[in-house]
């Protein structure tokens, strides 16, 4: 027992109650762990955003509040343990997670805190997200077959969303605020010899639409405004790991993600991190359940 009672030792603590963390806590539960997983602000994280989901195998399409519903109800069915509770300071070295409420002492940490996408930040970019907005074209691509589309951004994922829509939508038009793209030269051979994709320089400006997007006014560079007609503009200008509680603590790459191996290690013994929050080269609902399994995995053996 405890002396002091806010103070509770685990064997396994897993901060994050996405995908990620979710599947770590049913592998580790079914392996009689008894895992705690604190929950955060989004519990059943990102997916619980998406109205319509399509690409998780076997469940066909479905609506992504229910997915989450369901690995959460499948963890908690096995036996972890769900404190519905923010991890608001992380000492690696003290092996504890500090809440508002309690303290965690850990042997072991599965960090699964997930990603947030950046925005533009111009008027109406909440209202049509969903409507012609998404900040995913492996997610949302396929809802606009044959249709005309834009993706913003010059880096690497930018260029992959926009090759990946050249084989669905009728065009799509890459608007990127500088000439030059900071993309590996591989990507922007291929971007230059795509005849469906029109290359645009200039800063999106506003956002048209009633219901959904129709339109996206771009201020060129060099020649004044232009409205663009679309059914959807993905957004690609990065990403947002929500990594602040390790920095300094973990090994990080050049935008803030948590380098692990193919096992989930981080350079720190006994720490793991899976899905979003690492340095994955996809980040999906079945990734982040793949990787949750496989930190799980090293944990029970
Ligand atoms: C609108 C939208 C649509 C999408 N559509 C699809 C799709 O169709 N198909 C698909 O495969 N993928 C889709 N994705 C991507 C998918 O949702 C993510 O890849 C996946 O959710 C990542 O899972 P994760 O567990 O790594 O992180 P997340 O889902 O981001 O979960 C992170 C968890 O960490 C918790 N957390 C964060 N900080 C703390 C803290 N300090 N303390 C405690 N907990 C914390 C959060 O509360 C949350 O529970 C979509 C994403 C969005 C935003």
């Amino acid at each position: 027992m405890n002396s002091n009672p806010n103070r509770t030792e685990c064997r396994l603590l897993i901060v994050g109650a996405g995908p990620a963390g979710l599947t770590a806590a049913i592998y580790a539960a079914r392996a009689g762990l008894k895992p705690v997983v604190l929950a955060g602000a989004a519990p059943g994280g990102q997916a619980t955003e998406s109205p319509e989901i399509e690409n998780y195998p076997g469940v066909g399409r479905t609506d992504g509040y229910t997915l989450a519903a369901r690995m959460l109800s499948s963890a908690t069915e096995f036996g972890a343990e769900i404190v519905y509770e923010t991890a608001l300071k992380i000492s690696l070295a003290e092996k504890t997670v500090k809440t508002e409420s309690s303290e965690y002492v850990f042997r072991e940490l599965i960090l699964a805190t997930g990603a947030a996408h950046r925005h533009l930040g111009i008027d109406g970019e909440d209202k049509f997200t969903g409507r012609g907005i998404s900040y995913c074209a492996t997610c949302d691509g396929g809802f606009y077959r044959g249709k005309n589309v834009a993706v913003v951004g010059g880096g690497d994922s930018a260029l992959t969303e926009a090759l990946y829509l050249s084989n669905i939508a009728e065009s799509v038009t890459l608007i990127h605020r500088r000439d030059a793209y900071r993309a590996s030269p591989v990507l922007v051979d291929r971007i230059k010899a795509q005849p469906k994709i029109r290359r645009l320089t200039g800063v999106i400006t506003a956002l048209g639409g009633n219901e959904k997007l129709q339109s996206v006014e771009v201020a060129t560079i060099p020649s004044g405004i232009e409205n663009l007609a679309v059914d959807a503009l993905f957004v690609a200008i990065g990403g947002a790991p929500n990594t602040e509680l390790v920095r300094g603590q973990l090994q990080l790459d050049e935008d803030g993600y948590i380098v692990t191996d193919a096992l989930m290690r981080t350079d720190r013994d006994s720490v793991y991190a899976v899905g979003d929050v690492r340095n994955t080269p996809l980040r999906q609902i079945v990734t982040a359940c793949a990787d949750g399994a496989v930190a799980a995995s090293q944990i029970v053996v």
